[in-house]
Order: structure tokens, then C-alpha cells, then sequence
């Protein structure tokens, strides 16, 4: 008689290179079961985003003869619930490293496995396991060119094929439904997002095509100007893996008539990013460069308002800020400068602006943002140093030249003539009056003044250096 195998689906929404759900499928009946864990803490964004890929998922499963069940409550709670009326012999999943999941699992698997359910568990999250790359003395990278060299010198293991056919039990129990998970919000807030973002493994697929012709032969120059398009957007589809990274990276490598190396860089990006929270799980709470640990932020509730709302009078950090509202995402290099801003202009924790952004991006990884925020306020591993400040309007200047992304998500500023877009107070009052922009009214005054605020930044970083 064929085993039953459950396998956990969690951010791995795919058939592909989906190597828990191939090795069940070799071996037996196969329940994928997703269970929303009610410690789980997704943001709004990504909710709404889970809700539409996990509907398609269920779709391709059903396509192949399978099916998705889902359910919800203390994971190993549920799962034994499943186990016992589903005769299940073993439980498979691709590995997770939330640090609480990973924890959880771990322990999961040694209790299951004591009860004598076979357990395996597999890399579907990254190019390879987190615990791989590590110094000669054993202990994990801090610099990233040093990680990326080290890994650069392994193999990457091969994808392995689409799932194409499923055996399935016959299951009285149907699960929940999707509507039950309670993802979507009361309130319709998701329609620019829902005309941008396609779910599924198709449309990521189309969207990693589409990359791969018209912008990685440009990526490396065109990388960091945010009206250019010439990024992947693929990491709304990474951060719940209806992509598989191994695919992205053997379709690059076997490519090799363009240039791959800066890409490829940036998913080794991520990669230390998780190698970094697997082994310091604190990363998404506190400094890793423990002298930040005195560092004297300050929060004013009006400045946190305008900077949320993309109404702190710097047009490109506006711009950034309304784009994530928007859509769920916001470009690399306006992440960095409107981190930046929140920072070390507004002197706000990184903490809470992190939090902003895992509520708000649908591309929200813990891993890859607690990096990001650690990385701009200073105080991670091989950060921008903190008294590099990045002026705002300087930064606009040099990577949305013509304003082109600024008259995107600031509309009342589109018809101001490009110098005076990076910074309208400069714009003397005959062209304000002629773009019909009244100073204070229709767009505001800026909320700290760039030099002041500069000079308060680097008073405050003297303090703990
Ligand atoms: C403050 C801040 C917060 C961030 N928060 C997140 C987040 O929550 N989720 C997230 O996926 N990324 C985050 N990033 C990293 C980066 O901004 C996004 O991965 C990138 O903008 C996604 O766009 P893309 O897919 O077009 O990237 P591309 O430029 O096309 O790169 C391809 C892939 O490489 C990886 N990558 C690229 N840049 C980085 C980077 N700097 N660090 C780690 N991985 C990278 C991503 O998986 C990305 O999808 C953050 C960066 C900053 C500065």
C-alpha cells in the first residue's frame, strides 16, 4: 500500500522545484496542507497577497490532480489532528528560517519523528542552506563579498522538475476555506495592487522572462533609477515562492551570453540576508553593532505621520512613500533613501520603520528587511557607514534626473519644470504660481531642514562612537 505523506506548504506556493512536494509525489499519496499558525504575523499587504496566491496554487494543484487543504491554528496541533485522521505515515516540508518557525519546526520534527512519523525536511527557500557558507573557523560571514566569493565557489544544486501528476487520498475532511483564513481586508483598499500584481507561478515566471529579455543587459547600469524599469520585480514572487530562486539561477547561468554576475549578486544579497538571521535571530529587533544599542532616537509623532503619508515636503521620499501605499512595493534605491531619511533626518528607530514596511510591502521577508533597515541606519554587518547621509534631494537629482518618478506618485508637483522638482522650495514664486502650487497648501513645506538635520545626526552618532 502507498504511504500518505503530508507536506506543509508554507511561503513555497509552486509545483516547480518544489523538492517536498516532488519527493512525496514519487512516493505517495500526497495531502499539501496549509496551516495559517495563529502565532503567525503577516502584514496587511502581504495577506492580501497570500489570499491570491494561495487561491492559484490550489488552482495548479487541482490541474494535476491534487489539492490544497488548509487549516488553522497551533501547527503541531493541527498537523496531529490531520495525521490521525488522515492514516499518515510521514510529513515533509521545504524548510523555513522566520527564527520562531525554524525553532518551531525543529522541534516539531523531533517529536513527530518520536512518535514514529517519518519526517523530512528540504531546501526550497534558497540556493543553499544557510548553515553552508561559513568562514574557515566555523563561525558564519559578516561581510558580504566575502560570503558571496565563498558561495560563488559552490554548487548549486539543480532544480528539480514541475510536479505534473498527484495521488491524492480521498478526504472526507475538506479543510477550511480560503475566505476562512480571514486574509482579505473588509475594506477594498487592494485596487492599484490588484491591476499590478498577477499571483502565480505563471506570472512569475512571465515576469522572470520578461527580465531576462529587455532589462538584465541593462541591469547593472540601470539597476538604481527608479522610473527605468530595468529591475526583475521578482520579490514579491520570491517571498512566497511561487518562484524558486535554484530556477532563477540555473536559467541565468545557463544563459551565460549576458551579463549575469550583478544579478546574481543581489540574490546572494538575500542569501547572507538569511544566513544572518539564522544565526543572529535577534537582527529584526536590535542592533547587531551593539554600540547602536545607546544610539538616542527620538520619535515626533507628526514627523512618523508625515513620513508614513508621503508628506514630508522631500519630493523623492513622498514619491517612495506613495508608491508602497499604493502598491505594495517600493524600488531598491528609494527603500534606502527614504530609510535613510526616517533615520537619520527624522532620528526615528529603524525598528518602527521596519515594521512600517513589513506591514506595507508585499514583498515583506523578514530576512531581507531586517538587512536593509540594519544596513541603512548603520549598525548591521557591513553597513553603510552611519555619518554617509544620504541628502534627499541630491540623490533625486542624480537618479530620477527628468522627475519622472516623482510625477508618477506626486501628481500635484508633475508640471513643475525638473530643477525645481528635487526641491519646489527652491522654484521661484512665478513658476510656483504658474504650476498652479501654492507652498504649504498643495504640497508641503519640508519637514527638517537638510543641513540642520544633518549636523543633529552626526551630534547624535558622536555620542556613542
Ligand atoms: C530598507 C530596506 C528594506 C527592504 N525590505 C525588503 C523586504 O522586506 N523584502 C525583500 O524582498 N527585499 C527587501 N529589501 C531589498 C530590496 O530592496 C528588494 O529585494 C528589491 O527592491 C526587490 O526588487 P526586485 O525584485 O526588482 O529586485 P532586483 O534588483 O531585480 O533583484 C532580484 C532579487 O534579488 C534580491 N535582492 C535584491 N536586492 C536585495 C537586497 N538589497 N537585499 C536582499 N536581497 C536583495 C531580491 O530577492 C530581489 O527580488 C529591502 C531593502 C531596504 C534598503
Amino acid at each position: 500500500m502507498k504511504k500518505t505523506i503530508i507536506v506543509l506548504i508554507r511561503e513555497d506556493l509552486r509545483i516547480d522545484d518544489h523538492p517536498a512536494l516532488f519527493e512525496a509525489s514519487q512516493e505517495g499519496n500526497v495531502i499539501p496542507l496549509f496551516i495559517l499558525d495563529e502565532a503567525a504575523s503577516f502584514g496587511e499587504a502581504k495577506k492580501w497577497w497570500l489570499h491570491r496566491n494561495i487561491k492559484t496554487f490550489k488552482d495548479t494543484l487541482q490541474s494535476i490532480n491534487g489539492d490544497l487543504w488548509l487549516d488553522k491554528g497551533k501547527t503541531e496541533e493541527v498537523l496531529l489532528r490531520w495525521i490521525e485522521k488522515t492514516n499518515a505515515q510521514a510529513v515533509y516540508w521545504n524548510r523555513a528560517y522566520h527564527p520562531e518557525v525554524y525553532d518551531r519546526d525543529r522541534k516539531l520534527a523531533h517529536s513527530l519523528s518520536s512518535q514514529g512519523i517519518d519526517v523530512k525536511t528540504f531546501e526550497g527557500t534558497l540556493l543553499l542552506p544557510p548553515w553552508n557558507i561559513k568562514k574557515d573557523d566555523d563561525t558564519p560571514y559578516k561581510v558580504y563579498s566575502a560570503f558571496y566569493k565563498s558561495l560563488r565557489k559552490q554548487d548549486i544544486p539543480k532544480p528539480r522538475p514541475p510536479v505534473r501528476q498527484m495521488n491524492v487520498p480521498q478526504l472526507k475532511d475538506t479543510g477550511m476555506s480560503l475566505k476562512d483564513l480571514g486574509f482579505m481586508p473588509s475594506v477594498p483598499w487592494y485596487h492599484v495592487m490588484e491591476s499590478i500584481w498577477d499571483p502565480g507561478e505563471d506570472a512569475a515566471l512571465k515576469r522572470m522572462n520578461a527580465f531576462l529579455e529587455k532589462g538584465l543587459h541593462v541591469y547593472s547600469e540601470g539597476r538604481d533609477f527608479p522610473s527605468e524599469g530595468h529591475i526583475s520585480t521578482l520579490s514579491p514572487y520570491l517571498a512566497l515562492g511561487t518562484i524558486s530562486v535554484r530556477r532563477i539561477f540555473h536559467t541565468l547561468v545557463e544563459m551565460d551570453s549576458k551579463p549575469i554576475e550583478p544579478f546574481i549578486k543581489q540574490l546572494i544579497w538575500r542569501e547572507f540576508s538569511y544566513t544572518v538571521l539564522l544565526h543572529f535571530p535577534e537582527s529584526p529587533a536590535r542592533p547587531l553593532n551593539k554600540k547602536f544599542g545607546d544610539f538616542k532616537w527620538q520619535t515626533n509623532e507628526d514627523d512618523w505621520e508625515k513620513w508614513t503619508k508621503g508628506k514630508t515636503g522631500y519630493p523623492i521620499v513622498d514619491a517612495g512613500m506613495r508608491e508602497l501605499w499604493a502598491t505594495g512595493f517600493m524600488h531598491n534605491r528609494v527603500r534606502m533613501i527614504v530609510a535613510s531619511f526616517l533615520t537619520k533626518h527624522l532620528l526615528i528607530p529603524w525598528q518602527r520603520g521596519a515594521k512600517w514596511f513589513l506591514n506595507t510591502l508585499i514583498d515583506a521577508d523578514l530576512a531581507n528587511n531586517s538587512m536593509g533597515w540594519q544596513w541603512v541606519a548603520g549598525s548591521g554587518f557591513d553597513s553603510a557607514p552611519y555619518f554617509r547621509i544620504f541628502n534627499p534631494t541630491l540623490q533625486s537629482e542624480k537618479f530620477d534626473k527628468d522627475g519622472a518618478y516623482i510625477r508618477m506618485w506626486v501628481p500635484e508637483l508633475a508640471n513643475l519644470p525638473s530643477p525645481y522638482i528635487h526641491k519646489p522650495t527652491d522654484a521661484p514664486a512665478a513658476v510656483l504660481e504658474e504650476c498652479n502650487i501654492s507652498m504649504g497648501k498643495d504640497y508641503p513645506y519640508p519637514v527638517v531642514d537638510h543641513k540642520a538635520a544633518r549636523k543633529r545626526a552626526l551630534e547624535r552618532y558622536d555620542e556613542i562612537k
